[in-house]
């Protein structure tokens, strides 16, 4: 670091590393199944002919078909950066810097503690039960707490959260938190959405993605579901132009009424792809599958989880080393690919314990 920058830089930010994505971790590889993106690229148009113009804040189209495809209101749709800037526009809005602090409960998805530790809001930490169920007593009873995130299905144990034990979160902290279930994976298990609760909780917040199920990881564009009255807070800092035109050109024909059959067709291939899957991985020796499979990966363990990983990525196939999570040691997940990247793991994986047998 230099002089300058280590006399100017923010304290809280001095101790963070830049997060380590896993497109920053492995650039090369043939087979991306580190990330939970879809394996589909499906084809979409553009039209060049407004560029020159900034482009709308809220883009009504997007917002109308996203509204219509969750079975809410327009009023009730934010659209953004992808679900990550949700994220961040909730701590923004919402956690006053050096004095608020979030709720997470790990093991699960990153970012929260990264975005609140870069806007230097604390983090608190109620971890999952051992059987990864939320430990509901302990998230009612926290103190000091403005945003409660629940990651369902949670990445990346894949296991669903109850809705019974969200229902006792929101009403616990109807007056004091609002409560932020993460539905980046909603599409694997459809029904269990909390969109049509919308209406009934002032405290509760879902967030969505076109990254996953909708096959747009390079898209980045995200929604946050919410009553009006969190939606208009989050306008307040969101910023002026979040969505390019051509962001907001593709979104609208990924939502459009012709393409979402696509959309349910592909999640229902994925999902019978992962029953596949986890039944191989499952029958491999010293192989255990953890977790659940509510979302488009597979988590398991073995011994040797850290020399089968290297021995993957080492053959170009790249999966996402989850050993460091708590309570996940040797850990890996693996993100549903073609039927033919899931062969191709399952034979490398084959071919590694085969090699370490002798
Ligand atoms: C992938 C993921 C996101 C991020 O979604 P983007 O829209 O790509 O920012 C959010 N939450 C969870 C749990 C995820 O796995």
């Amino acid at each position: 670091m230099s002089a300058i920058v280590e006399k100017l830089l923010n304290r809280n930010l001095a101790e963070l590393t830049p997060y380590e994505s896993a497109r920053r971790l492995f650039s090369g590889g043939q087979d991306w199944l580190n990330a939970n993106e879809s394996p589909y690229n499906n084809i979409y148009q553009l039209d060049d002919s407004t560029l020159n113009r900034y482009p709308a804040c809220q883009p009504e189209d997007v917002v109308q078909r996203y509204a219509s495809y969750a079975n809410v209101s327009s009023d009730q749709v934010l659209v953004s950066r992808g679900a990550d800037e949700g994220i961040e526009l909730l701590i923004r809005a919402f956690c006053q810097p050096g004095r608020d602090n979030i709720l997470i409960c790990p093991p699960t998805y990153g970012m929260y503690a990264i975005s609140a530790q870069t806007n230097n809001v604390g983090v608190q930490s109620v971890p999952l039960k051992n059987d990864f169920s939320l430990d509901v007593d302990a998230v009612c009873q926290s103190q000091n707490v403005n945003l409660v995130f629940i990651c369902a299905p949670n990445n990346p144990t894949g296991t669903q959260v109850a809705r019974e034990d969200i229902k006792t979160v929101l009403e616990a902290m109807a007056d004091k938190a609002l409560v932020v279930v993460d539905e980046a994976y909603i599409e694997f298990d459809a029904h269990n959405t909390w969109a049509t609760e919308l209406a009934h909780y002032p405290n509760l917040v879902i967030l969505r993605t076109l990254s996953k199920a909708f096959a747009l990881a390079g898209l980045r564009c995200g929604f946050t579901l919410a009553q009006p009255a969190v939606i208009q807070a989050l306008l307040k800092v969101i910023a002026p132009y979040p969505i390019p035109e051509p962001v907001a050109q593709i979104a609208e024909q990924a939502l459009s009424i012709e393409a979402l059959p696509r959309l349910y067709d592909q999640v229902g291939q994925i999902n019978a792809e992962k029953q596949r899957l986890t039944e191989s991985l499952a029958g491999l020796q010293n192989v255990e599958i953890v977790g659940a499979q509510y979302a488009n990966f597979v988590l398991f363990s073995h011994p040797l989880a850290k020399e089968l990983m290297q021995y993957l990525v080492a053959s170009g196939m790249l999966i996402r080393d989850q050993s460091k999570q708590l309570g996940l040691q040797n850990c890996l997940r693996v993100t549903v690919g073609t039927p033919e990247q899931n062969q191709r793991l399952i034979a490398l994986t084959n071919e590694f314990l085969n090699e370490v047998a002798q």
